[in-house]
């Protein structure tokens, strides 16, 4: 048996099997590389679905973490030590207005967090969008929009209506003066990278301030420098929200989450409304603050600029058949196909030494890390129409 099938057979006996799908079993990274037990390298353009912000050990998470926990590693929500304080300041130094930060340890908590608010609003009403993606946990479920994740665990927490998504109309109609907060993501990245029509944003921004109704965007995908701007809806003129959802490439590798809440959304929760222990702990947040810091420092949302562009004219250049567009906003793209043969690709792509996924049955979904190079970028267009050329041939051979 080889190193790779004895961790997988070990996996299967000792972890819950909750996606599904076999997986890689991964031992080492570095960079934009990453290494499985077998010793196969793989140039990583899945970075832990936006998760490795900086690349697998980065020296600046390194040192920040292991600085950290050498000198105060927690100190339970009895206590408070100075990473959270600080990361708190420089995300609102970031978000450039006054608010106030509620850390967790993921995606899904970030957005219980603003389930919570929603609730203190005093309103009973929340809505969300078709296909949209907000986390497990059953607050988070029941404002998530995608039916075959929902339904094993119905009946869900709180009356909320789904829209389609992009549709100002749809979202109009839906908000009435009873309802507490609409939540969308300025890309749906779970759905299959679904970027809405201009002025989409600004719209929910405008129909939700005339009801009193809190608009939260989750941006645990979109968030930290992944679209080429700090925060996505940055990009969009007009649009404050109230609140914004943070997670993945903010802990750079380590559980890490926020609920920012301005205004008077910031004011609702009040002692004893909520926590945990392990929210805002002082290793996550010192790798939060090496996040922002190497941001800051390498210069990347100007790297994320600059090679999505070549990634994505290159991908779309290469004129192969089996690719039809691409679509996202910076490093968070997706390689829409002619025919739904994205799993396969996802394959294809890991037998060849690349790692990319499928949301969709017909997206193929990228997010290097934010610091990948010109260098990895060309790795990745010459590999590409190989890859796309045996997931169609597998397809026509029936050899699935
Ligand atoms: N919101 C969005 C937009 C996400 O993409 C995800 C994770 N894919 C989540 C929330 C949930 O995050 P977590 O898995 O950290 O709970």
């Amino acid at each position: 048996m080889t190193a790779n099938e004895q961790l997988t057979q070990r996996w299967q006996g000792a972890l819950m099997d909750n996606y599904g799908t076999p997986r890689l079993p991964l031992v080492r990274g570095a960079g934009t590389k990453l290494w499985d037990a077998d010793g196969k390298e793989y140039l990583d353009f899945v970075g832990g679905i936006a998760v490795n912000a900086l690349g697998h050990a980065h020296p600046a998470i390194v040192e920040a973490v292991s600085r950290q926990i050498a000198s105060l590693g927690h100190v339970s929500n009895l206590f408070v030590a100075e990473p959270p304080v600080t990361l708190a300041e420089r995300l609102l130094q970031l978000f450039g207005r006054d608010g106030r930060v509620y850390f967790c340890n993921s995606g899904a908590e970030a957005n219980e967090g603003a389930f919570k608010i929603g609730r203190l609003t005093g309103r009973g009403h929340m809505v969300a969008t078709d296909g949209g993606f907000h986390g497990r946990t059953m607050g988070a479920l029941a404002l998530t929009g995608q039916p075959g994740k929902r339904e094993p665990f119905l009946p869900l927490p709180g009356d909320v209506t789904h829209v389609p998504y992009g549709d100002p109309q749809a979202l109009a109609a839906a908000v009435t003066e009873d309802t507490a907060l609409v939540v969308i993501e300025p890309v749906q990245g779970e759905n299959g990278v679904v970027v809405p029509p201009p002025g989409y944003l600004k719209a929910a921004r405008a129909i939700t301030a005339a009801t009193g109704t809190l608009l939260v965007l989750d941006e645990v995908q979109t968030g930290v420098g992944r679209t080429g701007h700090w925060f996505e809806y940055q990009a969009h003129e007009g649009v404050l929200p109230d609140i914004v959802t943070l997670a993945k490439g903010l802990g750079g590798g380590l559980p890490l989450g926020a609920t920012v809440a301005f205004g008077r959304a910031a004011q609702l929760l009040k002692p004893g409304h909520h926590g945990t222990t392990f929210g805002g702990n002082p290793v996550a947040c010192a790798a939060g603050l090496a996040v922002l810091d190497t941001i800051e420092a390498e210069g990347l949302l100007e790297n994320v600029k600059r090679t999505s562009e070549k990634l994505r004219d290159g991908i779309e250049t290469l004129g192969h058949p089996l690719i039809d567009h691409v679509r996202g906003a910076g490093l968070l793209l997706g390689i829409v196909l002619t025919e739904p043969l994205a799993p396969r690709v996802q394959q294809t792509a890991q037998d060849a030494g690349l790692l990319v996924n499928a949301p969709a049955p017909d997206v193929v979904r990228l997010m290097p890390p934010l610091n990948v190079s010109d260098d990895e970028v060309d790795v990745f267009l010459r590999a590409l129409p190989g890859v796309l050329d045996q997931a169609r041939d597998a397809d026509v051979d029936g050899a699935s």
